[in-house]
């Protein structure tokens, strides 16, 4: 017989870093576009690597996505 699946499914939500879940994160937009069509997890600003799921406006934004694309505005208009 073949070994079952590993009945070890964890909760997408977690206590520790996966809060970031609960925000909405910038993420380049070929990240996103290789993520709808072959499943690859993007990457955001932050750093977070996970898969999107859902409505990202349901979520409040990423305060350190949110600070980076700031520096970004602003280094682009400084210069
Ligand atoms: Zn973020």
């Amino acid at each position: 017989m073949q070994a079952p699946v590993e009945p070890d499914q964890r909760p997408d939500v977690s206590h520790g870093d996966g809060d970031h879940d609960r925000f909405a994160h910038y993420v380049n937009k070929r990240d996103l576009e290789r993520f709808r069509r072959k499943g690859t997890p993007v990457t955001a600003l932050c750093g977070k690597r996970w898969k999107p799921d859902g409505d990202p406006s349901r979520y409040p934004m990423c305060p350190t996505c949110a600070e980076l694309v700031a520096d970004r505005i602003a280094g682009s208009l400084g210069s």
